[in-house]
């Protein structure tokens, strides 16, 4: 039989965002180093958990690792849409506790003071930290088909998918680049891999592998968050079905000779003209060269063609399917014709590019004429635009309806208190909610649910209740058991 019919419908996926934030001080006579403000953020946390690492009532997960990065990791969900939405609700998260950290620090180091908590993925130092995507993967696809088949995908959507970069020779359009090396490993100290191979999947493991993929940036704009997300969704819907079917990919040719190389060039190079070595054709021994614009059509048009022969399935997996296909086209299509300004409305490299260069215009008007801004400046704006509590540049685009929302205010406050309806993360949450209604220890993960301490019996209480299937959402007899031990 084949193994993308589950109960679940033929190309159903689980989706999850895990997103780092950096984070500086500045306005303070004595430096205030970020691994203590990262402390003074997480007391709220440490009071109600005992932990820096901890579960939320909507089925998020909220921690500090050591060092400075506060992290979220968003519930799981099952679409793009949702994923942005949860990922929405952390960013709110972060800005109370940030919020609140920065008036206690005005009350110690007086009313100069600013914390800053960056959605990016570079310090000022130059060190790199992630945003993860989680897709549940068909086992079936092995970590070879990935590299193959996924990676040229991942390497070449900073077209649309990069948050832009301020370098001191330029502008790149991804944070991430220069910073990873192979396609596909196990991450080792050596090693930078764009795909981690850890085998942690959180569900059934012979069904399903969780997909780590570490290679994005962490995007301000709305829009590209759930295009990213979108776009890589259906091309593992394509490989998925690839392998299932024994055919050979159409994206089989464009397996990529060196994608560390590949990654930077693209990078490099606003025209999407960075040209790439590819493994090429079955039939001809030659390696060819394409240009990442050329591999992103490919990509389109397998989507494109994909989605078509499933318009009357009723199990083709994205309700907005036709409108992600637009949108990319429409992305390639400027990049093509080097209209990228267009793209400003929700392409994040484009908006800051725009930004900058409006920038560096109002500077000549004001300035002697032959002087420009320092990189320092520069620089600083490109930190404005992740700066989720004291930047004011992507505020305001967002304000003045200059960049395109998805998800209204409204909707993000509600996912700041209620998990997602149709994954576990659902049953999660009302055991979350319950557990610090009736004020009793308790614990989880993923995939487990821990209620511990003294019951009203007066007996030591030790109960728990497995989720392995990540699709579950509906409350069982046996979980509605499991809730009233903890009544
Ligand atoms: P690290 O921070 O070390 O990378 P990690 O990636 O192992 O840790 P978490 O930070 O705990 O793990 O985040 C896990 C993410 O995976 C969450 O966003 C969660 O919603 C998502 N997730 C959980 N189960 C699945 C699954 N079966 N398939 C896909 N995603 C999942
Ligand atoms: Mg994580
Ligand atoms: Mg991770």
């Amino acid at each position: 039989g084949s193994f993308l019919e589950t109960s679940n419908g033929s190309f159903d996926r689980i989706f999850g965002i895990e997103t780092e934030y950096g984070i500086s001080v500045t306005g303070t006579e004595q430096p205030c180093p970020a691994p203590e403000v990262a402390r003074t953020m997480f007391q709220p946390v440490i009071s109600r958990s005992r932990s820096t690492n901890t579960y939320l009532q909507n089925g998020a997960r909220l921690y500090l690792d050591v060092g400075s990065h506060p992290e979220y990791a968003t519930a799981e969900t099952r679409s793009p849409l949702d994923a942005l939405k949860q990922d929405l609700a952390g960013e709110r998260i972060m800005i109370g506790l940030a919020q609140r950290a920065q008036d206690q620090l005005q009350r110690q180091h007086g009313s100069q003071a600013r914390v800053h908590l960056f959605k990016n993925n570079v310090d000022a130092s130059g060190q790199s930290f992630g945003c993860h995507e989680n897709y549940l993967l068909r086992r079936q696809v092995s970590l070879d088909d990935v590299r193959r088949l996924l990676v040229p995908f991942l390497v070449t959507r900073q077209l649309f998918a990069g948050a832009g970069k301020v370098t001191r020779s330029g502008f790149e359009l991804s944070q991430r680049a220069d910073y990873l090396d192979e396609a596909v490993s196990s991450a080792t100290t050596r090693s930078r891999p764009m795909v981690n191979t850890r085998d942690e999947p959180h569900a059934n493991p012979d069904l399903y592998r969780r997909l780590h993929v570490i290679v994005g940036d962490s995007n301000r704009s709305q829009t590209a968050t759930w295009m990213k997300l979108a776009t890589t969704h259906l091309v593992l819907c394509m490989i998925e079905e690839a392998v299932e079917q024994g055919t050979l990919s159409p994206c089989e040719p464009y397996a990529l000779i060196d994608p560390g190389k590949a990654i930077r060039a693209v990078s490099k190079d606003v025209s999407g003209q960075a040209s790439i070595d590819v493994v090429g054709l079955a039939d001809s021994d030659a390696s060819m060269r394409c240009s990442a614009l050329s591999i992103q059509r490919a990509y389109l048009e397998a989507a494109q063609d994909f989605v078509t022969r499933h318009s009357d399935d009723g199990d083709v997996m994205l309700d907005d399917a036709g409108q992600v296909l637009a949108v990319w086209s429409d992305a390639l299509q400027a990049i093509e014709t080097g209209d990228w300004q267009s793209l400003s409305s929700w392409v994040d490299w484009a908006a800051k590019l725009s930004i900058i260069n409006a920038f560096k215009r109002r500077y000549v008007l004001t300035h002697e004429s032959g002087s420009s801004p320092s990189w320092a400046q520069l620089k600083m704006l490109d930190f404005e635009y992740h700066d989720i509590i004291n930047g004011h540049v992507f505020e305001s685009m967002e304000a003045h309806h200059r960049m395109r929302t998805l998800i209204s205010t409204s909707q993000i406050a509600d996912a700041v208190t209620n998990p997602p309806a149709n994954t576990r993360a659902h049953l999660r949450g009302r055991f979350i909610q319950a557990a610090l209604a009736k004020d009793i220890p308790w614990s989880c993960d993923w995939t487990h649910l821990v209620a511990t301490g003294l019951a009203e019996t007066g007996e030591e209480r030790h109960a728990e209740f497995e989720i392995m299937d990540p699709f579950m959402s509906q409350a069982t007899p046996e979980f509605e058991q499991f809730i009233d031990t903890i009544r």
